[in-house]
């Protein structure tokens, strides 16, 4: 009997952060073999923002790929409250009813001919592996952080390491050191912040710690000739070669990144709606090379309208052309009593600036006028930004967000982290001078020639015969099923 054809169910968190690299990969899975099925799916509330109809349950790449959503128990998804528990409670229902629908989706796949043949999901999901095991599939962990990210995780939850302790006794002292094997040594403002300010079930983030922690709890199909969960990461070989061999022993380590929109750029679905009019484009055509400074805080960050004056001072204050991301979500909720909108107020004016409520970043990125990026340091923003050859000042908050700073500012070198006060607010001055060190003249050359040498080692990575390209293919042309280890060598 022939084996069954490659089929891989993707599944993903509903944030545009998870979306987007989950999408990528989806494309990546199908472009390595004409033979693979891919089902992309995430649930329903973000799939009809991501795809209303008739897009809705069209099949694409005829047919080869498939959008079908899953069931986390709500009618419209998350919806923010001042309730701290709100995200808490969510996730509870989150887990138990996504594991179930994604169950019956297996079933209903197998049912009408086209079984899966391995689950492929990220974070946030710690049951994915479960449900498929269940069934008798094999899965891999997608890990849409850096491999950094994944070690610090892993000696925390798994290593019974001497560090987990030292992070929960000095968790108050952000500049205490830790050491964990492979990695250099880290101070606790660097680490994930769940594990320093999460850990708390009364902390409205308690059920990301213990996602994370839960996902740490592998427990893959047995099998005799791959005894180690598979983790694919976004990242590659060439960026984080002492993270991913650190955890090799452990894992199948399988970099695969850092992926990237198709050339075309045209299929990447999201939650969010860019500027109808792309003026900023043209815009960006009219200005000098490596002038232009892009601002842009992710899909998730909030602003007060404290944060969002200070920034928009301290970038005129640059006396540099500057174009901004303001969401039209973070705009709303700094309504003034009357009812009007201060989007009036976030618009540039005469000044030599641009605000739009969300843009094509990859394009905006790769645009030759851009000079500089102030990111919160978002893990996709972070490697879309190293992609591109742009250096960054780095404004972290949440998350990964410090480690990928860290790794922009000491590791890779091809950026700045800005520091911001007790209030948590980004003063002008301080982002004034940050942008002015990356990009004043001797400063702005080092850093451009090393964002460039890492613009290159990312592309050869991606490109034919790269190692992310090789590891991409020998996972998927593993059938499905696990391809052993060493294949980022
Ligand atoms: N992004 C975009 N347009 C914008 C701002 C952001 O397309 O105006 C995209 C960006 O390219 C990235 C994603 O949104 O792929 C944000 O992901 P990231 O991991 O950087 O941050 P998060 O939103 O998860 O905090």
């Amino acid at each position: 009997m022939s084996p069954p054809r490659p089929h891989f169910l993707v599944l993903t968190f509903p944030l545009q952060g998870h979306i987007t690299p989950a999408l990528r990969l989806a494309r990546r899975l199908l472009a390595a073999s004409p033979d693979a099925l891919v089902t992309f799916s995430t649930t329903a509330a973000a799939h009809r923002r991501m795809f209303p109809p008739p897009e809705t349950t069209k099949p694409q790449d005829d047919g080869r790929l498939e959008l079908l959503p899953f069931s986390d128990g709500t009618e419209g998804g998350f919806v923010r409250s001042s309730d701290p528990q709100a995200f808490n409670g969510y996730m509870a229902s989150f887990h138990a009813a996504g594991a179930r629908s994604v169950g019956e989706l297996l079933v209903a796949l197998a049912a009408r001919g086209r079984a899966v043949t391995r689950v492929v999901y990220t974070l946030l999901l710690p049951w994915a592996a479960d449900v498929a095991r269940d069934r008798g599939l094999h899965s891999a962990l997608y890990w849409i952080q850096p491999a950094a990210v994944f070690a610090v995780y892993h000696h925390y939850f798994r290593g019974g390491h001497a560090a987990a302790a030292a992070i929960v006794q000095h968790g108050h002292d952000p500049s205490f050191l830790v050491r964990l094997p492979g990695l250099p040594p880290l101070a606790l403002r660097d680490l994930p912040s769940f594990l320093t300010e999460s850990t708390d079930p009364s902390d409205q983030f308690h059920s990301v710690y213990t996602a994370i922690r839960d996902l740490f709890d592998f427990d893959p199909l047995d099998d005799k000739d791959a005894p180690k969960a598979t983790v694919l990461v976004n990242t590659c070989q060439e960026l984080e070669a002492g993270a991913l061999a650190a955890m090799a022993e452990e894992y199948d380590m399988l970099p695969v990144g850092p992926l990237l929109p198709t050339s075309s750029g045209d299929d990447e679905a999201g939650l969010f709606k860019q500027d109808e009019d792309a003026r900023y484009m043209e815009w960006l055509d009219g200005k000098p090379a490596n002038s232009v400074v892009y601002v842009a805080f992710g899909s998730l960050a909030r602003m007060e309208r404290e944060q969002l004056d200070e920034l928009l001072r301290g970038l005129e204050e640059s006396g540099r052309p500057y174009l901004c991301v303001v969401r039209k979500d973070v705009k709303a909720e700094l309504l003034n009593p009357e009812g009007t909108t201060s989007a009036g107020e976030t618009d540039a004016g005469d000044k030599d600036g641009m605000v739009v409520e969300w843009c094509d970043q990859v394009r905006v990125l790769s645009h030759p006028a851009v000079g500089c990026f102030v990111t919160h340091c978002g893990w996709n923003s972070t490697l879309e930004s190293v992609a591109c050859g742009v250096p960054m000042v780095c404004v972290p908050r949440l998350s990964d967000q410090r480690m990928n700073a860290w790794l922009v500012e000491r590791e890779w070198r091809v950026g700045a982290r800005a520091e911001v006060g007790g209030d948590g607010v980004l003063r002008a001055a301080e982002l004034r001078r940050r942008v002015e060190e990356v990009m004043r003249e001797e400063e702005a050359v080092r850093r451009r020639a090393a964002a460039g040498e890492w613009k290159r080692a990312v592309a050869d990575a991606l490109g034919n015969g790269g190692s992310s390209d090789r590891n991409l293919t020998a996972f998927v042309r593993g059938g499905g099923v696990s391809v052993g280890t060493g294949l980022q060598a």
